[in-house]
């Protein structure tokens, strides 16, 4: 049985998983959400003795129908090999009473790693299938996580290039190092002389711009998107909530049936989501709790049933939640709505017209299955250290705000069922904030003697992906004005004549 995918602003759209995954965004301007969610058995007693390997397959072969189990199979070898530190991939902790599913053992030691290793077989495997013959040009703008973690996973693959632009001066020093010094023959890195907004508005440009669409095509080259709206991203994230909870299993930490709370630190929306879709799938999930930062446009959305991003922005500890637009959402508005298009589409033209939408009473209804709450900057300093002297345990800022929000839930409810907290970055990648919430002082020295800093006081040996980064050798070195991108873009790809 097909399983299709279908727009949010427009249900007739309705296209195979692998045309999905090669759209990224439906051209009506929707996102792709399953027609039904599809039926997988999740036997968890034989689901605790798998690897993670095997549980993605299993899940994956549910969503992806379109494409065979043994394209999935090396999809998943491919991408869940010792890129990883932990065998386990995304290795359960018990800290406390609660259980840290730890995303962060790939390449960029943070949770997009669990995707984006994944992202580029899909897509390759899918233009094969779709009979695209040409190379795939992967452009993305980056405020220093997002480019890197998609330049690792498509580092040397076939038929694929990757061009990431950063704002020359508004990354961190380790997310600059890590950007340069990036391998593979296909990958290029270009620094600008402006913000991230001006690197994004120029990405946005181009893949709008149809003259260059033109001309890439000529030359057997097409733009396609990484970003998080892409369900080669999400159903691999279904992934570890499936695997999560057989581990619980396994450790005897739950009885068969018994449904947990999963708390997520949420940006975009993509991570909460795929939970979402695991428990649509069978995984017992009791609430699902969406934790924000001070940007906590999320927060009042689930409290008051009203979006409304017109607010102050603010930089953070945890940068990778500073949004105010939270993309994924639309998917769960369809839910909400009924799976209505027309509300759906309204609701994102208003929300584009005014900076603000309303629920219905109605869908407010479906709210009740969230909790949300969020950390303010003092907060999320304060957990880091109650956590350390507590446990023992180093959290990131962004697995902190989470965790500060569990907190609130549980004086809030009362609730004590078993919890799962996503914890989606290593401490080793956010150093200075780190050391400053335990030594609750401001730390002066760089980022790399933080790092070591960091060692001596927790004891956590450093992930290979920075103890390596002061060695590695610089390999990118282009600097560019916001305005000459394009041009660089068509010189890397050899058609700067045409255009
Ligand atoms: C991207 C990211 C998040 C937010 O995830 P969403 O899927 O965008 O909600 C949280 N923490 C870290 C470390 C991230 O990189």
């Amino acid at each position: 049985m097909t399983l299709f995918y279908r727009s949010t602003r427009d249900k007739n759209n309705q296209v195979t998983a692998s045309q999905a995954i090669l759209q990224g965004l439906a051209a009506d301007g929707g996102l792709y959400v399953p027609s039904e969610m599809p039926e997988v058995v999740l036997d968890f007693a034989s689901l605790a003795k798998m690897t993670y390997q095997e549980v993605a397959l299993l899940v994956m072969k549910a969503f992806l129908t379109d494409f065979t189990e043994q394209e999935l199979h090396s999809c998943i070898a491919a991408a869940y090999d010792d890129k990883f530190s932990d065998k386990q991939i995304a290795p359960l902790k018990k800290v406390g009473s609660d259980y840290y599913l730890e995303l962060f053992h790939g390449a960029t030691i943070a949770f997009k790693d669990m995707a984006l290793s994944i992202l580029p077989h899909l897509m390759t495997t899918a233009a094969k299938k779709n009979q695209v013959n040409r190379d795939i040009v992967i452009l993305t703008a980056t405020s220093g996580d997002t480019g890197k973690a998609a330049m690792a996973g498509f580092a040397d693959v076939p038929g694929t290039k990757i061009i990431v632009f950063y704002p020359k001066s508004g990354v961190s020093q380790i997310q600059e190092r890590q950007m340069l010094t990036q391998t593979g023959e296909n990958t290029y890195v270009v620094g600008i002389t402006g913000n991230f907004d001006d690197a994004q508005t120029n990405v946005k440009r181009m893949f709008n711009n149809i003259a260059l669409r033109e001309k890439l095509h000529a030359n057997g080259i097409q733009f396609s998107s990484a970003n998080s709206i892409n369900i080669g991203r999400l159903v691999p994230q279904i992934v570890y909530y499936v695997y999560a909870y057989a581990q619980l299993i396994a450790k005897q930490a739950v009885q068969q049936g018994e449904a947990i709370n999963v708390c997520v630190p949420t940006g975009n929306f993509g991570n909460i989501l795929a939970a979402y879709y695991a428990r649509k799938i069978g995984v017992p999930i009791g609430k699902l709790i969406c934790a924000s930062n001070k940007n906590n446009v999320l927060t009042d959305f689930f409290n008051r049933g009203v979006y409304d991003r017109r607010r102050q922005f603010f930089v953070t500890s945890s940068p990778s939640m500073d949004i105010l637009v939270s993309s994924n959402l639309e998917r769960l508005l369809f839910e909400l709505s009924g799976e209505s298009d027309q509300v759906t589409s309204a609701l994102m033209a208003q929300l584009a017209e005014t900076g603000e939408y309303q629920l219905t009473d109605e869908m407010k209804q479906g709210l009740q299955l969230f909790y949300a709450n969020y950390a303010t900057e003092e907060e999320t300093a304060a957990e880091i250290s109650r956590l350390f002297e507590a446990t023992g345990y180093v959290a990131d800022p962004h697995t902190a705000v989470a965790a500060k929000v569990l907190a609130d839930y549980r004086n809030d409810t009362g609730d004590k069922r078993v919890s799962l907290i996503a914890a989606t970055a290593s401490p080793y990648k956010f150093p200075r904030a780190v050391v400053e919430a335990i030594q609750k002082k401001t730390a002066t020295a760089d980022d790399f003697t933080l790092v070591d800093t960091l060692q001596d006081i927790s004891g956590v040996p450093i992930p290979d992906a920075v103890s390596s980064l002061e060695k590695a050798a610089i390999r990118h070195d282009t600097v560019v004005a916001p305005e000459e991108m394009e041009q660089t873009v068509a010189t890397i790809l050899g058609v700067a004549d045409e255009v």
